[in-house]
């Protein structure tokens, strides 16, 4: 038992639970709350001297309140994220796709990059307009069909046959044509 073990909040009644009790390596308790608090009071106060409001030791880059360092560690994790997202929209995908038989569902073409999901019904540019997914590359659609365990008003159609569809009153070209030969 530390010297403030015993204790259910920090010295200004934030509470010691799950989301806010930090650990140190001795078993210290921190409150978290009172941390952020201390860091962005001290960060303030290092912009106002023209400080770096991260690490408040160097000079901030002029027009910023970063530092050149903490500029490209903040730039850096920017990238970061950006990857492990593009990891992870490119693991939907092909999770998604694969769910979905794998293959477009006209033309059977069977190269991922070829592929994308579609609605059945044709709703699918309504959905996205509803939820603005188009101002964020459409991507939920995929995390929402897996979520809701791929019901089947998706298929998974080619681009070709995808814009096909579209510009064909929403039935593919290939479609027509063998309709047309089995006549
Ligand atoms: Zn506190
Ligand atoms: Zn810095
Ligand atoms: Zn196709
Ligand atoms: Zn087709």
């Amino acid at each position: 038992m530390t010297a403030n073990g015993a204790r259910t909040h920090c010295k200004r009644g934030h509470p010691f639970d799950l989301f806010n009790a930090g650990y140190k390596q001795n078993g210290w308790r921190w409150c978290r709350q009172c941390a952020k608090e201390y860091n962005s009071r001290a960060s303030k106060i290092a912009t106002s001297k023209g400080l770096c409001g991260r690490c408040r030791k160097h000079p901030s880059v002029i027009g910023l309140s970063v530092c050149e360092g903490c500029r490209q560690w903040k730039a850096n994790e920017a990238h970061r994220n950006l990857r492990r997202y593009t990891n992870w929209r490119q693991n939907l995908r092909l999770e998604v796709l694969r769910a979905y038989g794998g293959k477009c569902h006209c033309c059977g073409e069977s190269n991922p990059l070829f592929l994308t999901i579609d609605h059945k019904n044709g709703d699918g540019s309504e959905e996205m307009r509803r939820n603005h997914w188009h101002q964020r590359g459409g991507y939920p659609v995929w995390a929402l069909a897996k979520r809701q365990g791929y019901p089947n008003r998706y298929q998974v159609l080619c681009w070709n046959c995808n814009t096909g569809r579209y510009r064909n009153k929403g039935i593919c070209p290939h479609v027509v044509k063998a309709m047309e030969a089995s006549k």
